[in-house]
């Protein structure tokens, strides 16, 4: 994957993430001293479900999904493995990439994932 590419993605990622994020805070005070107090790497572990449980409390399902999705794939990025799918470790097609900065699977494993969650 190209470096440039890399850090477009990079920095599409840190502003849709700044923005979910701010617009939590303006929609709830309580969601505001819980970010204060998250750490991100705790956000992927799953030992955070209290948090996880709060924050989806506070900011809805999908926004949360959302959330861990920016920062899965923020954390892929600095482990040099950023748009390599995360079931088949195969390259996920650039235009994907445009188009979803932060997803983490190829359009097969995604779709055959979603198969599977109906
Ligand atoms: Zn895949």
């Amino acid at each position: 994957m190209e470096k440039n590419f890399i850090e477009v993605m990079r920095k599409k990622l840190i502003d849709a993430k700044a923005e979910l994020v701010s617009n939590l805070i303006t929609s709830s005070v309580d969601f505001k001293s819980l970010v204060e107090k998250l750490d991100v790497r705790d956000m992927v572990d799953s030992a955070s479900d209290d948090i996880d449980r709060k924050m989806i409390e506070a900011i809805g399902i999908q926004d949360m999904k959302r959330l861990r999705l920016i920062e899965s794939a923020l954390i892929r990025i600095e482990q040099d493995k950023y748009g390599l799918c995360m079931r088949c470790g195969k390259r996920i097609a650039q235009t994907r990439l445009e188009a979803i900065p932060y997803a983490i699977m190829c359009i097969g494993c995604q779709s055959s994932e979603e198969r599977r969650n109906r």
